[in-house]
This record gives C-alpha cells, structure tokens and sequence, in this order.
C-alpha cells in the first residue's frame, strides 16, 4: 500500500475533491474536518474520517495516530483548512478576523506541529500549504483574509527552508479563484455580488479537481524534488 495522505478542510471544495484525487492514486488517507458526515459519504476506501477542530492540537494528534497503526507513517499532508469573511474592515468584528487568522494560520502551524517533527526524524516526507493568489495580490474587502494568506506565504517559505536540510519537503499551492463553500463566510450580499460578476467576467472559477491534480503533480515529483509553490488560476484572472 502506498504511504498514509492526511488532508484537513476534507469535507467539502479542494479538500475533498484531493481526497478523491489522492484516493484514486491508491493513497490511504486521513481526513479532518468539522463535519464528519461530509467526509463518510465520499465513501473512499483504506480512509479514517475524524471530526477535529484544526484549532484542536490534542484531538489532531489522536486522529493521526489512530491513521499510523493503521496505514503506517504520514507521508504528506495537506493544510487546507480555510475560513473567509470579504467585509470592509470598518464593519468586520475583530472576532471575525482573529477567526480567520486561527483557523488559516493557526490551525496550519498546529496541525504541521504534530507531524514536522517526525518527519525530520524519519528524513522525509511532503507538507503542502494552500495559500492563495490572495497571498501575491491585494483584492478589495480582503484585509483580513490577504492577512492570513501572506502569512501562509510566509510561513511557507520558513517552513521549507526548516525542513529541506532534512530531506522533507514544503510546497505551496496556491490557487486563484475556485467554485467552493468558501464563500458562505460572507454575509454581505453586495460584495458576493460583485464577486459572481467578477467570476463571470473571467468565464467562471476553477473547480477543486483542477487544484488537486496540481498538488498530486507536485507530491508525485522526486523526493529530491521541491516545488515550492504551485500558482493555479483561470486564465482569464490576472491577478
Ligand atoms: P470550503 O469552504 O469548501 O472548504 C473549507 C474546508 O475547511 C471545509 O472542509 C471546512 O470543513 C474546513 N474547515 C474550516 N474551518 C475548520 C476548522 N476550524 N477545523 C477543521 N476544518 C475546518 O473552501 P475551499 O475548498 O475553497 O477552501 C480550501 C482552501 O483553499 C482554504 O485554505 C482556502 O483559503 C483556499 N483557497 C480557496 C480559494 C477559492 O477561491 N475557493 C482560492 C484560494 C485559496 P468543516 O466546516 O466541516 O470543518
């Protein structure tokens, strides 16, 4: 069999559809998110469904141990676990932001906590960040989101430099505009407005299989291989 993908954000957009992906490769797999029932009903074999909280480094660190008695040592895993709120910053409540920022950068630094570490002991192993093109560019109503997104550019970077003199690599994907859930966030009806007729100005969104054949592309080069970041938009969308 091959070797154990762990994905967060599994239940619905890119991450179930690299669920499906990885699946399909013959990988075993863990998934996490909230929502348990989402994740069951893609019904993959040789996979453990686990509902954890990314903010929840206990619950995170059982899932993925009950995953290795199973299915071996985690060779990849994919922080894709994402929120987003689009709102001017003078209307948005700082609980919106901070939530934002702990569940896109929080919960990747919690969940790369529990397993970078074993990782470098055993000198290998794939840790792919979702990012965004909100991480290059700066959009309207995005300060807090394009906050959480530099950030994981950022912390991106820093990683991969930790983790290549041990042979481990860290990738990031990130990807521009993408049909999902993401955007049920947003209560304000006006900006999802004018993020549909964006959306179809550009001849539509891509859809979460196209984002992972991107991360399958890139976790299925060389171990001696690193592609540090993946950008994948529509053709039409420029920045
Ligand atoms: P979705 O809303 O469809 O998926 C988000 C996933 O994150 C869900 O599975 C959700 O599961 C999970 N999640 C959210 N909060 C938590 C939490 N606290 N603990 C565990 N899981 C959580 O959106 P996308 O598929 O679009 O988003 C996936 C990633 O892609 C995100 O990082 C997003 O920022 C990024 N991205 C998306 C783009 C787009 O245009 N859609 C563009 C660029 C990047 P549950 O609610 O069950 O916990």
């Amino acid at each position: 069999m091959k070797p154990l993908v762990v994905i967060t954000g599994a239940s619905s957009g890119i991450g179930a559809a690299t669920a499906k992906t990885l699946s399909e490769a013959g990988h075993p797999l863990l998934l996490v998110s909230r929502r348990l029932e989402r994740m069951e009903s893609l019904k993959l074999p040789n996979s453990l469904a686990r509902s954890v909280d990314v903010l929840d480094v206990k619950s995170f660190a059982e899932a993925v141990s009950e995953a290795e008695t199973l299915y071996g040592p985690v060779d990849l895993l994919v922080n894709n676990a994402g929120y987003m709120n689009l709102e001017h910053t003078a209307q948005q409540s700082p609980q919106e932001w901070q939530k934002q920022f702990e569940v896109n950068c929080i919960g990747l630094l919690n969940c790369t906590s529990v397993i970078f570490p074993e990782m470098i002991n055993r000198k290998t192993g794939t840790i792919v960040n979702i990012g965004s093109t909100a991480g290059r560019n700066i959009y309207e109503n995005h300060t807090a989101y394009n906050g959480t997104k530099y950030a994981v550019k950022a912390m991106s970077e820093s990683l991969r430099r930790e983790a290549s003199p041990h042979n481990v690599r860290v990738i990031m994907v990130s990807p521009g505009l993408v049909d999902s859930e993401l955007t049920n966030g947003t209560s304000n009806t006006q900006i999802l407005e004018a993020r549909e007729i964006y959306r179809e100005s550009i001849g539509g969104a891509l859809q979460g299989d196209d984002i992972a054949r991107g991360i399958l592309f890139a976790y299925q080069q060389p171990q001696s291989l690193c592609v540090w970041e993946l950008v994948m938009a529509p053709t039409k969308q420029l920045t």
